[in-house]
């Protein structure tokens, strides 16, 4: 016996599934937005509003030391990590809060409670006193589970020394020395955060490069960044052992690819190796959804699984793991459900990596673009960082554009739209923009591509 019948169900709260479920709400379909742990996900929990807040904090305090140059002295600022903790704790709560009334002002009902699914159309949901209540989906049930960071064995995440980024976003002082294992994004920007903080920041990175995946050139910008601030990057390195001192903290044995080793003191370590997806426990294959190699939901460009009726969304699908890509298929799936004819296109999908200065990127990279064999125009802007622009050589149709640079996160809008309209380079090169603007770095850029540059020299 069923306790509750919707028409759709959707299991996880994060930027995947309560956009998806208030769509569906918005759309006339009944629906019942599910979540085991709170409202926002990984994003608004500990991910990216946390971090964000944290990396405006940091920048700000470090930018005060700039102002002097123009002519204006700050004398004896300092800063006091946990009252900074407690002002992004605020923004955390409001922004978690307000997406349950969202979710209800929309006619979607919302609960707090672990999903299964016991049928094709059935979800078992514990509730936090130990009650379970069966419900039904007659249209779809959408699995937006997301995903939880890897771990190494022997190094298990401790949360008083070696931590995740959900304590990082956390921790209350900023003193001595941090190990960041792993330098992809969200060890660069956290490793930034605190070295700007006042901590001595050790990144240390398997691949030949931190941020891997995004052209070197750009990488640079940033390494270079990091380093002039004292932080240490160490390429085609491993920590090999972390032996933890009994009072707190560690010494961490850094390895080199041949083999050469040394050792840090370290205060925190920071595990960001990377995430994994939250596949299982769900019932998933009892029913038959298919999984790729590493767990996550296969799915078509409807986000339909190989299980009619069981859709997926968000982290849980594959990279990239980004909230604002698991947004946009959380409204395309409630579309879909709707009965409307929709589906994604991922090709404009833009990606910021909030270091200082900042990166971002959408469509094809200059190295993608080479290892598709695609003849390219391509045009780099040097000032502060640059924008590198790729464009079809022959069709000059906008095939990516690269942004190194402040605002860079900002920028790229312009950028994604023109991928999204299929414009051409002339599109955004015939565009005024307003002077003196950022902006105009990305118009440059693209005349720059076409050999009509005015501010650059055309080659
Ligand atoms: P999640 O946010 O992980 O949400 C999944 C939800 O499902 C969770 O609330 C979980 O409790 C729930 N759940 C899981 N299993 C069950 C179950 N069985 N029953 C019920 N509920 C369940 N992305 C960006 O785009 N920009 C950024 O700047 C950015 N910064 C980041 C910084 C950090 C430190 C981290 C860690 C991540 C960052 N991300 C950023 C990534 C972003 O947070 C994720 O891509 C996004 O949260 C994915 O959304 P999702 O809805 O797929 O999953």
């Amino acid at each position: 016996m069923v306790d509750k019948s919707y028409e759709a169900i959707v299991i996880g709260a994060g930027p995947g599934g309560y956009p998806a479920g208030i769509r569906l709400g918005q759309l006339g379909v009944k629906t019942l937005v599910v979540d085991k742990e709170y409202y926002g996900g990984v994003c608004l929990n500990w991910g990216c509003i946390p971090s964000k807040a944290l990396i405006a904090a940091a920048n700000t305090y470090q930018d005060l030391a700039k102002l002097e140059t123009m002519g204006i002295r700050v004398e004896g600022a300092s800063i006091d990590v946990g009252k900074l903790q407690d002002w992004k704790d605020g923004i955390v709560q409001k922004l978690t809060s307000g997406v349950k009334g969202l979710i209800k002002a929309n006619k979607a009902d919302s609960v707090i409670g672990t999903a299964k699914i016991v049928a094709k159309n059935r979800v078992e949901i514990t509730l936090p006193d130990g009650k379970k209540e069966l419900v039904e989906a007659s249209k779809g049930i959408v699995v937006a589970t997301g995903a939880r960071v890897i771990q190494i064995p022997g190094m298990e995440i401790d949360g008083q020394t070696i931590i995740s980024a959900r304590e990082a976003v956390s921790l209350r002082e900023a003193k001595g020395t941090m190990v960041v294992v792993g330098g992809g994004v969200i060890g660069m920007e956290l490793g930034m955060v605190y070295q700007k903080l006042g901590m001595q920041v050790i990144v240390v990175e398997l691949l030949p490069q931190i941020l891997n995946g995004v052209d070197t050139d750009m990488v640079k910008v940033v390494q270079k960044a990091f380093e002039k601030t004292g932080g240490k990057v160490h390429v085609e390195h491993k920590v090999e052992k972390i032996e933890r001192h009994p009072g707190g903290g560690a010494k961490v044995t850094i390895a080199s690819k041949d083999g050469k080793t040394f050792a840090v003191d370290a205060d925190k370590v920071l595990m960001a190796i990377g995430f994994k997806p939250n596949s299982e426990g769900l019932g998933l294959a009892e029913v038959g959804v298919k999984l790729d190699p590493r767990g996550h939901l296969v799915v078509n460009e409807r986000l339909e699984t190989s299980v009619p009726g069981i859709y997926a969304i968000g982290d849980v699908i594959g990279a990239p793991y980004l909230a604002h890509k698991a947004t946009k298929e959380g409204e395309v799936v409630a579309e879909v459900i709707a009965g409307h004819k929709a589906a994604v296109d991922w090709r404009a999908m833009p990606s910021a990596i909030f270091t200082e200065p900042e990166i971002a990127t959408v469509g094809l990279s200059e190295t993608a673009a080479k290892e598709a064999g695609r003849a390219v125009k391509m045009a780099v802007r040097h000032t502060d960082g640059f924008v590198k622009t790729i464009v079809d050589a022959k069709t000059h149709e906008v095939l990516g554009v690269g942004i190194v640079g402040p605002e860079a996160s900002d920028l790229i809008s312009e950028a994604s739209l023109a991928i999204e309209m299929c414009a051409f380079a002339e599109d955004v090169h015939l565009t005024v923009h307003p002077h003196p603007t950022l902006g105009e770095a990305v118009m440059e850029s693209f005349k720059h591509a076409l050999g009509e540059a005015i501010h650059v020299l055309n080659k």
